[in-house]
C-alpha cells in the first residue's frame, strides 16, 4: 500500500493542538488506543483514537451510528469491544475506519448540528484518561534483529565467538511470556533470582536475591492484524498485509540473571517478570511514508535464504530514544536525561521476515499478538539501546569486559544498571520531507524495590 490521501500533509483538524508541527499525533497518524469510559457507576473499556491532546470514544461513535448500522454492519459491530483484537483479524475494514475517523476530524469535513453535538460527546482531554491496553496480547515473542546488538551483547557473554554463524541466516527470537506485559505507567518491581557467580571468584556459587543488574531494552513492537491458520506459513510477499501496526517495547531485563541461565535454552526468568508497552498502535497505513529499504546490510553479509528475500521495502525509518530519570532528579525538577537515540532502519531483520519466519514451521499467530524487534541498537555508542550496551567499555587483553563505565547523570549519580525510583521513558517518531510527522508515542515504566526476602520454608 502506498501513500495515499490520508497522508497528504496539507489535512489539518478543527483540534487545534493536532495541527502543531511538534504533536505525535496529527490528523495523518490517528492511532489504536484503549480507555476506560465511567458510566452508570461501572467502568466500560471503550476504544478509542488519538489527536493532538485530546482521545476520540470510537466505541461511543460507534454506538451513535456514525460507522452505520451496528447490527447490520461490520465496521461498528468490532467496535464495541474493549479490544481491538476482532478489529485486527479483519483487514478489510482498516482503511475504511482510517478514512471515517479523517472525515469526523478533518478541519474542512461538514458540520451539521448532529456531528457539533458528537464531536462535545466523543472528543475528551487525553490528560486524565485512563488508558488501557489497546489489544490482548495473547502470545508474545522476542526477537534479536539488531546485528548491532547481538554483536556488543555476544562479546560480552562470549568474547570468542560474539556473533554465533546462523545469526545472518535466522532472525532470532524466544518465547516470550504476554502475561506480563504491562501498559506504560505501570510499576516495575525488581525481580529475585538466580544470579552468576561474581567474577574472578573461582570456586564462589550462585547466589538468588533481587536482581543488581535490572536493565531495560529499547525495541519497537509489531501487533499482528489475521494471524494464520496452524500449518499454514505466511509467505512473505503476504506478510505486510499481517502487521495491524507498532507501538514502542520495553523488554525489561535482569542481566545478573540472564547470564547465568541463557545456555542452553535462551532467555527465561531474566526477561519474563515485565515487559512494557506504549499505549497507542501506529497503524500500517499510518507508517506508509515512513518505508524505507531494508534490511541494513554489509556486502559481506550473505543473502538471505529464499523464503526470507523481500521484494517489499520493509525498512522502517523510526527514530526511537531512550531517557532516564532518577528519584533524585525529580526532586531537583531536573528534566530526563537522554541516554540513546537510534533509528530502527538500522536493523537487520525486518518484521515482514520476523513474520514470516515464525509462521515457516506453521506456528499459528493470532489477531493481537506482539512480536518486539529486540534491542535497537545502531552502530554508534549513542545508538545503544540499552545499559549492558551504553555502559560496556569493551574487552580487555584477556578478553573479559573492561569495568563498566557508568551513565552520568546532571545529579552527579551515575548507573552502570538501573536503581530503584528510576524512571525510564522511550519515544519513537517518524519524520520525512513532503510528509507530516508522527510519533509513536512514550513507553514509561518506574523500578519499584523488590519485594522483602523470599523466606525459604515460609508458611
Ligand atoms: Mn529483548
Amino acid at each position: 500500500m502506498p501513500s495515499n490521501a490520508t497522508h497528504d500533509p496539507t489535512l489539518r483538524s478543527w483540534v487545534e493542538s493536532a495541527n502543531d508541527p511538534a504533536s505525535d499525533f496529527p490528523i495523518q497518524n490517528l492511532p489504536l488506543a484503549a480507555f476506560l469510559v465511567e458510566h452508570d457507576g461501572h467502568a466500560h473499556g471503550h476504544l478509542a483514537t488519538v489527536i493532538g491532546d485530546r482521545i476520540v470514544d470510537i466505541s461511543t461513535l460507534a454506538m451513535a451510528g456514525f460507522f452505520g448500522d451496528p447490527e447490520a454492519e461490520e465496521l461498528p459491530s468490532v467496535l464495541h469491544t474493549p479490544y481491538w483484537n476482532a478489529f485486527a483479524a479483519r483487514p478489510a475494514l482498516w482503511s475504511p475506519l482510517r478514512s471515517k475517523l479523517q472525515d469526523f476530524l478533518r478541519a474542512d469535513g461538514l458540520a451539521g448540528q448532529q456531528v457539533r453535538r458528537l464531536r462535545q460527546k466523543v472528543v475528551l482531554p487525553l490528560a486524565g484518561a485512563r488508558l488501557t491496553a489497546p489489544v490482548a496480547v495473547l502470545n508474545y515473542t522476542d526477537f534479536y534483529a539488531s546485528k548491532h546488538h547481538a554483536a556488543n551483547v555476544g562479546s560480552m557473554f562470549r568474547p570468542d565467538h560474539p556473533l554465533l554463524p546462523n545469526y545472518a541466516h535466522v532472525p532470532i527470537g524466544y518465547h516470550g511470556r504476554a502475561s506480563s506485559i504491562m501498559l506504560s505507567g505501570q510499576g516495575i518491581r525488581r525481580p529475585h533470582g538466580q544470579q552468576s557467580p561474581p567474577e574472578g571468584e573461582p570456586g564462589a556459587g550462585p547466589r538468588f536475591g533481587p536482581s543488581t543488574m535490572l536493565d531495560y531494552e529499547l525495541e519497537v513492537g509489531m501487533i499482528v492484524g489475521p494471524g494464520n491458520r496452524l500449518g499454514e506459513p505466511v509467505p512473505i510477499g503476504l506478510a505486510g498485509a499481517h502487521i495491524l501496526g507498532f507501538c514502542i517495547v520495553n523488554d525489561w531485563s535482569a542481566r545478573d540473571m540472564q547470564k547465568w541461565e541463557y545456555q542452553p535454552l535462551g532467555p527465561f526468568l531474566a526477561k519474563n517478570f515485565a515487559t512494557s508497552m506504549s499505549p497507542f498502535i501506529v497503524t500500517r497505513e499510518a507508517m506508509e511514508p515512513f518505508r524505507v529499504p531494508g534490511p541494513s546490510r554489509q556486502a559481506a553479509d550473505p543473502a538471505p535464504l529464499p523464503y526470507l528475500r523481500d521484494a517489499e521495502p520493509w525498512g522502517l525509518d523510526i527514530t526511537v530514544e531512550a531517557s532516564l530519570s532518577s528519584v533524585a532528579m525529580r526532586e531537583r525538577g531536573a528534566a530526563p536525561v537522554r541516554l540513546s537515540r537510534g533509528s530502527f532502519r538500522d536493523m537487520y531483520w525486518t518484521f515482514t521476515q520476523m513474520l514470516t519466519h515464525h509462521t515457516s514451521n506453521g506456528c499459528n499467530l493470532q489477531p493481537g499478538d506482539l512480536l518486539a524487534s529486540g534491542t535497537v541498537s545502531g552502530p554508534t555508542d549513542d545508538s545503544r539501546g540499552c545499559l549492558l550496551e551504553l555502559t560496556w567499555s569493551g574487552n580487555g587483553p584477556d578478553k573479559k569486559p573492561l569495568p563498566r563505565r557508568p551513565v552520568e547523570l546532571p545529579t552527579g549519580e551515575t548507573r552502570s544498571f538501573l536503581q530503584d525510583g528510576d524512571e525510564v521513558i522511550m519515544r519513537g517518531w517518524c519524520e520525512r520531507d513532503g510528509f507530516r510527522r508522527i510519533g509513536l508515542g512514550e513507553c514509561r515504566g518506574t523500578v519499584e524495590a523488590a519485594v522483602a526476602a523470599v523466606a525459604p520454608n515460609a508458611g
